[in-house]
């Protein structure tokens, strides 16, 4: 790792800890050159999970996409970049957990979950764009609880 003020190339790890429950590693290093301090913080990816979606296809676990379409559904609203970050790292600790599949629909459901206790807005539009209600008149009834 690169010291990012004298660029040396080799710096040393003085303490690392897990956050994100374990699924993400925070390390202090120390440049042997200038002696300067910083913490990088490296995501395990969970590039070994599997997305089984609804016509049966599979693709690997993509965060980078489930975030677009989360952020997408929280344009505008007071959803804070912490709390999203928080709620999916708990999520894709629960579909990694057992399984080295997940199916799209668990994880849209999962999703809606959270998001319907962090905004009701944001939860609405992402429901609405992953097609999860039944139909018509679910999403009106949902649509209806906002309006009151
Ligand atoms: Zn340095």
């Amino acid at each position: 790792m690169q010291c990012p003020k004298c660029k040396v190339e080799d710096t040393a790890v003085i303490d690392s800890r897990l956050s994100e429950g374990a699924r993400a590693v925070r390390r202090r290093r120390e440049c042997p050159k200038c002696s300067h301090r910083f913490t990088t913080f490296e995501r395990q990816e969970l590039s070994s999970l599997i997305v089984v979606k609804q016509d049966g296809t599979r693709e690997p676990y993509s965060r980078d996409k489930l975030e677009r379409g989360i952020w997408l559904a929280c344009t505008k609203r007071p959803v804070s970049r912490k709390r999203m970050d928080g709620v999916l790292a708990k999520l894709e600790e629960k579909w990694g957990a057992n399984k080295k599949e997940v199916s799209s629909s668990t994880i849209g459901q999962d999703v809606m979950k959270s998001l319907k206790r962090i905004d009701d807005v944001a939860y609405i539009r992402f429901a609405s764009v992953h097609r999860e209600f039944r139909d018509v008149e679910e999403f009106k009834k949902e649509l209806g609880k906002l309006l009151k």
